[in-house]
């Protein structure tokens, strides 16, 4: 079994990507290529019908709405139609920069939408959260989502993991675990291992990132969870396959 990235923004990354790509990331099986804006949608397609390795997400950011964004939301089903495996992502809520009463307002309005429309076509979905968990998962279920999904960027308490994982979600463990002194090194060991994969949110995060780096992640949690890469690979890469029905 290979390595799956569930969030990479290739849209953004795919000039520096080695010529050969994907057969140049030989350890990689799968990447979730993830948007943030409604204009990378269409080169997201173009990836994913190009690179049978790459299922595209499509989602609106809580940091990059525009004005228009409400006029695409009805193109959803067709961009959802073309892959059936694809899902929706990332969208939620971002507090981190303590926006103002009317900001705050229009990411409530534009996560509640897409929530509804993963709902409706049932799709998991990737949760960007910053200083709003408790707000994004009280959203969720107010609007009985019950499809799961990847909360991506994990770096919160032990018992706010456990709070996505009984939700039906599973935590994105990234590039925070490359920090000696994150509190992420001491929480994964205590995690149930059906209960998290990795990540790389390429470009971002890191110097040069790519989606090469969740290598090196996935040694960090083997070495913290006593287990060999390998274990940490086949049940990272079982995680996604459950949570995006990918059975064979
Ligand atoms: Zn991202």
């Amino acid at each position: 079994m290979l390595l799956f990235d569930t969030h990479c923004h290739l849209t953004d990354i795919f000039d520096s990507l080695p010529e050969n790509f994907p057969a140049d990331y030989s350890c990689i099986g799968n990447i979730l290529s993830v948007t943030y804006r409604y204009s990378d949608w269409d080169k997201n397609i173009l990836f994913a019908k190009r690179f049978v390795n790459v299922i595209p997400a499509f989602g609106i950011h809580p940091l990059f709405i525009t004005d228009d964004d409400k006029n695409h939301l009805n193109q959803y089903e067709s961009y959802l139609d073309i892959f059936p495996t694809s899902i929706i992502g990332e969208i939620g809520l971002d507090f981190y920069h303590n926006p103002t009463y009317s900001e705050k307002l229009k990411q409530y309005d534009l996560f509640s939408q897409q929530i509804a429309i993963a709902k409706h076509f049932q799709r998991p979905i990737i949760i960007h959260q910053r200083k709003s968990q408790q707000e994004c998962i009280s959203l969720l279920k107010s609007q009985n989502f019950d499809c799961g999904g990847f909360a991506h960027g994990f770096s919160g308490s032990l018992e706010q993991a456990l709070q996505w994982i009984d939700y039906g979600f599973v935590l994105g463990i990234g590039c925070v675990l490359l920090r000696n002194n994150s509190r992420l090194r001491e929480i994964l060991p205590r995690l149930p291992s059906w209960a998290w994969v990795l990540e790389s949110d390429a470009p971002f995060m890191q110097k040069n990132n790519s989606p090469i780096i969740i290598q090196e992640i996935a040694k960090i949690a083997a070495k913290l969870c006593n287990k060999n890469t390998e274990d940490i690979t086949n049940n990272t890469t079982n995680n996604v396959y459950r949570i995006l029905n990918m059975y064979s």
